[in-house]
């Protein structure tokens, strides 16, 4: 059975349908899935103005409650949601277990939140007259998610839209509508107003794209490529309508020549191709110093050679397989873009026949690359990562900070002082020391610098900025 939109509080059938099916085996139709019509995203966006309203103004713990509960049910239910984002996705079982439980805790972390939204108070310059200065919710919120992430990028936009009193709508990835699906129905059963959350399903050139332009909208977080992230932007502008956006990057980790080899080993292995390497915080540039290159470079092309690739929900997988035919033929591509430019492939980057059919290829590792190959400057978006050999710690930093990126970066050092400096002088959202570049917490912010991002940063407090508008009060009590 077709699965539908929430449109205005009604599961509704729209203009079309497409069909979704499982990276790791094409035969295995995870199901189809309606698209929505421009008339039904107009009438959504109608009805979530009205439920806004209503929603802003329940008592804190009422809201506090269905965070609660949203967060709760995905967490007892992270193991059947994890294989169903699993199933379509393509990352390992464990990887989608753990991201939905990951998205429950956005939810619980965030309703927390709802009790915590105290403003500040001043005295006026003039005399007798007090200061209050408060946040409300900015209104309409429309949430742009990608698949590589299905459920917790969504998640930890729609959290704290929430929290703060806005209403939302969600056009998810249309490569991974069920576990946008499996989402809406929990939210859809919640003590909320009709309306309040729309699931719009449909392609991004259409459906997306209307959205973004919409005046109806008061707010847009995207996450997403930069092309489509910068045409958001100018579509954002006509309105005047606040945008924030995570985008792609080039995440660099430093080894330096005291680190301890393995564990080095095993962060460049695990934030190269964890995910099959479909990360915005993937370590695609390993940045090698040479007193440790060739040990350290042994060791990796072992630990890649030696990765278990295959069905997603097969015991023992460690590397799935990537999202679609598009990004393989895109990743291949890469691989004889590298062999082009001069880079030495030293394992992987190969199409893999397996017993399903589905979107398999090796985890390749490029050497002797230099920064300034196109595989060192492009989001490739694929289980491929370049080695960088460096002299010094100065010619690493200087090559982790050469891009036009700045999500994440990392050091792996024994060394307080590089460690530091490090911290201090990686020109990137987010730095981690002894520490994989992907990975993050859902109470802190999380953001970048550069093409990375725009606009204000998602997730802990931080994300109070962009879900609401600063109100400031003047009030004069007058004579007792
Ligand atoms: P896109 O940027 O195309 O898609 C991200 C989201 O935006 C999807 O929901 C998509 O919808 C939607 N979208 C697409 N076009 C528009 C539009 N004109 N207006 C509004 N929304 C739109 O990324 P892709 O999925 O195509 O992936 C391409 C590349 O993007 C990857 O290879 C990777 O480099 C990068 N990427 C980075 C991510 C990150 O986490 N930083 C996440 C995903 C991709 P739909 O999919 O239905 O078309």
């Amino acid at each position: 059975m077709t699965k539908l939109n929430l449109i205005a509080g009604e599961w509704l059938a729209g203009e079309s349908e497409i069909e979704n099916r499982n990276p790791s085996d094409l035969s295995d139709l995870v199901g189809m899935f309606t698209q929505a019509s421009a008339d039904q995203l107009d009438a959504t966006l109608d009805q979530a103005r009205i439920a806004q309203a209503e929603w802003a103004a329940y008592g804190l713990e009422r809201k506090q409650a269905v965070l609660n509960a949203i967060g709760n049910e995905m967490m007892a239910r992270a193991e059947e949601l994890g294989t169903l984002l699993s199933r379509e996705e393509g990352k390992p079982l464990a990887e989608g277990k753990g991201e939905v439980y990951r998205a429950g805790q956005f939810f619980t972390y965030y309703a927390a939140e709802c009790l915590r939204q105290i403003g500040e108070n001043a005295d006026s310059v003039r005399p007798d007259i007090e200061v209050d200065v408060r946040r409300e919710a900015v209104g309409v919120v429309a949430i742009i998610s990608p698949w590589n992430f299905p459920t917790a990028t969504a998640s930890w936009k729609i959290a704290p839209a929430l929290c703060y009193g806005n209403a939302v709508v969600w056009k998810p990835a249309n490569i991974t509508p069920a576990s946008a699906v499996a989402l809406t129905e929990i939210i859809e059963r919640q003590d909320i107003p009709k309306g309040l959350f729309s699931l719009v399903m449909g392609s991004g050139r259409s459906i997306g794209q209307r959205l973004v332009e919409s005046p109806k909208v008061n707010a847009i977080s995207f996450t997403g490529s930069v092309p489509v992230g910068k045409g958001i932007a100018a579509a954002a502008i006509q309105n005047l309508t606040k945008v924030q956006m995570e985008m792609g990057s080039k995440n660099a980790l430093a080894v330096m020549d005291d680190a301890d080899l393995d564990l080095a080993v095993s962060l460049a292995l695990g934030g190269a191709f964890g995910g099959t390497g479909q990360k915005c915080t993937a370590s695609s540039r390993l940045v090698v110093h040479a007193g440790i290159h060739d040990a350290f470079v042994e060791k990796l092309v072992a630990g890649a050679q030696a990765m278990k690739v295959g069905h997603a929900l097969e015991d023992g997988v460690q590397m799935g397989p990537v999202v679609s035919e598009q990004q393989l033929q895109e990743n291949l591509a890469y691989v004889d873009l590298g062999k082009t430019e001069g880079a030495e492939l030293a394992c992987g980057g190969a199409r893999l026949d397996m017993p399903h059919q589905g979107f398999y290829m090796s985890p390749g590792v490029f050497l002797n690359t230099t920064n300034d190959m196109r595989i060192n400057r492009e989001e490739m978006f694929a289980p491929l990562t370049s080695v960088i050999k460096v002299g010094s710690y100065d010619e690493a930093l200087s090559v982790v900070n050469d891009t036009n990126f700045g999500l994440t970066s990392g050091i792996v050092t024994k060394s307080l002082a590089r460690a530091t400096h490090f911290r201090r002088n990686a020109r990137t959202g987010v730095v981690t020391v002894n520490l994989p570049t992907a990975g993050t917490d859902y109470h802190v912010p999380f953001g970048g610098r550069g093409d990375s991002s725009y606009g204000p940063r998602e997730q802990g407090k931080a994300a109070a900025e962009f879900y609401t508008t600063v109100k400031t009060a003047y009030i004069s009590a007058g004579p007792v």
